[in-house]
């Protein structure tokens, strides 16, 4: 459990929440996140968010939350969650972190809530006051969406190694901001030659994918998306999922997530990020053929497990909840 100890308004639509853990908190490394339960109307509502200091060394930490239109926990922790209000949390997890001796050249790509990993880590290396060259480059719509804007260019100041370059989409550029949406074109004229970058991206599913093809010249991508890609499979009709533990059989769609599938019915079965990452929602499969959302694979196997938010029913299925 960890206690809202004070927030803070750091964009138009972002907040920090600082957050006292208890004992059970192990910590985390600069880039992680972990995932945050609220109960809302009843209902015990979780969603992944990243850590954004730089470190655990006074044991608190902060996460920075974007209100996303329609969004339940979001909205929840942006506009309702008060000071002294307890939070059920996960403990960090993420393999997007930096190595224990960085070492050549790096830069972050950050679109929207994307930049809460990377503020981390750019805390993180001013700390050890930048022993390598970082550039970072940060897209939002408009400029008051935007976060960290002055300790950004305060760091750049201080840091010669270190410079941070703000990309609007739809509103004009003022001084050395640029406009427009990720393109090979633009990295070049930000950035230069890549072929040297150990590069990290985090955004929305499409910026990163957008990225991965944008820097293929890199020297390494890795990237972390915080919404799903698109779905792929248009499964329609149900089938009879048999929950072995409870002692029911549920007729549910094809085609759609297990986890929805199931939330509709009244079960609420632990989950995490809702993408197929953090593992919260793996559950065992004793029969039955199921299909991959995103990439429309079949899973065949009898006895295996599988994730309940990424996953749709193909056939009857026995699981084991
Ligand atoms: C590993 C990981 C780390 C994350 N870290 C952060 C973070 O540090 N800060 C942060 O603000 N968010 C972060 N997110 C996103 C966060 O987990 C939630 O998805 C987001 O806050 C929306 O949750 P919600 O309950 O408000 O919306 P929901 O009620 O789940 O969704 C409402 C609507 O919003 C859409 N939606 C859901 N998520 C997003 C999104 N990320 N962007 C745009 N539309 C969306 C849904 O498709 C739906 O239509 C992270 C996600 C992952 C997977």
């Amino acid at each position: 459990m960890a206690r809202i100890t004070a927030r803070r308004a750091e964009s138009a639509d972002s907040v920090t929440l600082w957050l006292q853990p208890n004992g059970h908190w192990a910590g985390f490394q600069a880039g992680q996140h972990l995932n945050v339960s609220a109960q809302l109307d009843g209902v015990r509502v979780t969603r992944s968010y990243s850590l954004t200091n730089a470190s655990a060394a006074d044991g608190r930490l902060a996460i920075t939350v974007k209100s996303v239109d329609g969004g339940k926990l979001s909205r929840h922790l942006c506009t309702g969650a008060r000071i002294g209000e307890v939070l059920e949390i996960g403990q960090a997890f993420g393999e997007m972190t930096l190595p224990a001796t960085p070492q050549g050249d790096w830069l972050f790509l950050a679109a929207g809530s994307g930049i809460t990993p990377l503020i981390s880590m750019t805390r993180a290396l001013a700390k050890q006051g930048m022993p390598v060259p970082l550039t970072l480059v940060y897209w939002a719509r408009t400029r008051n969406e935007l976060c960290f804007v002055d300790e950004l260019n305060k760091l750049a100041a201080q840091h010669a190694n270190f410079s941070a370059r703000f990309v609007l989409t739809r509103e004009p550029p003022v001084g050395d901001e640029a406009m427009g949406r990720l393109s090979e074109d633009l990295i070049r004229a930000l950035v230069g030659d890549v072929s040297s970058q150990q590069v990290f991206a985090c955004g929305p599913g499409g910026f990163v994918d957008s990225a991965r093809v944008a820097l293929a010249a890199a020297k390494s991508f890795q990237a972390e998306a915080f919404s799903p890609p698109p779905r792929v499979i248009e499964d329609t009709g149900s089938v009879q999922v048999t929950l072995a533990a409870s002692g029911r059989t549920l007729t549910l769609p094809r085609g759609q997530s297990l986890l929805t599938a199931l939330e509709a019915e009244g079960f609420k079965p632990a989950s995490g990020c809702r993408m197929g990452i953090c593992n919260t929602c793996a559950c065992g499969k004793s029969s039955g053929v199921t299909r991959h959302l995103h990439t429309g694979e079949f899973f065949h196997e009898p006895a295996s497990a599988l994730k309940l938010c990424i996953s749709s029913a193909s056939t009857d299925l026995v699981l084991d909840l």
